[in-house]
């Protein structure tokens, strides 16, 4: 998956690639699904596992965000160096930004379903992420992504696995000046996204590629097939 996916120029970091390997996407995915083909797989709850170009994608869109923790920097500050990847639904990326940022960095996953935080949870015990999730450097919550996880904030970067029709304010709030929101955003055609609030907290705003992701919506509105 991992060859096939740098034959075809969509891994072109070595860190992503590493990551890729390391955290199995085999073990994220529901029995009886073909674990390395490159599209989504339906995992229950109206909800999906992005395609491995899609995690891909993202993964090099945000590689710069997703520095090992450094906190010289930012001595006394315990946000030095707190990520999100909100919208768990499987783990799997949540557990590929908390290899990156390491044991001194922060990963944090919000999903509102709790059965799919719930096995996200499973999902991330069996894999190479575990250690990070017993310490507490990754964690993953129940609730409401639109709302971010102030808990935590600021974060230097954010990640949005599902379509908002626009960028939740609280999300831009959120995230820290110097860092990237990567969010696709529209209804029915949908633009990935790249965020950048400035040092001065002006936004930068760009659309990298068209995507289909399922919407950024209520519990009760997903479970209901809108
Ligand atoms: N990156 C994940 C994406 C999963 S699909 C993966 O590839 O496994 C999107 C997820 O967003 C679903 O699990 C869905 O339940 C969740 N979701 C949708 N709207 C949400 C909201 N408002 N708050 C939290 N999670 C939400």
């Amino acid at each position: 998956m991992v060859a096939h996916l740098k034959s075809c120029g969509v891994i072109k970091s070595k860190k992503v690639a590493e990551v890729m390997e390391t955290i199995d996407r085999a073990l994220f995915v529901p029995e009886g699904t073909p674990p390395y083909d490159d599209s989504p797989m339906q995992i229950g709850y109206n909800a999906t596992i992005s395609a491995p170009h899609m995690h891909a994608t993202c993964l090099e869109l945000l590689e710069d965000y997703l520095k090992p923790g450094m906190h010289a920097l930012d001595v006394g500050s315990d946000s030095a160096n707190l990520k999100i990847a909100l919208l768990v639904g499987t783990g799997y990326l949540t557990a590929c930004f908390a290899v990156m940022v390491g044991p001194q960095g922060h990963a944090v996953g919000v999903e509102h379903i709790p059965e799919l935080a719930e096995s996200s949870i499973k999902n991330i015990e069996k894999s190479a992420a575990a250690p990070l999730l017993k310490e507490g450097s990754l964690s993953i919550h129940v609730g409401d992504g639109r709302q971010g996880w102030p808990e935590f904030a600021p974060y230097d970067c954010i990640h949005v696995g599902a379509a908002a029709p626009e960028i939740p304010p609280a999300l831009v709030e959120q995230l820290k000046p110097g860092g990237r929101l990567v969010i696709p955003v529209g209804n029915l055609f949908q633009d990935l996204q790249v965020v950048d609030k400035n040092m001065d907290g002006t936004l930068s705003v760009r659309s990298e590629t068209g995507v289909r992701y399922v919407p950024l919506t209520s519990r009760e509105a997903q479970l209901r097939g809108l």
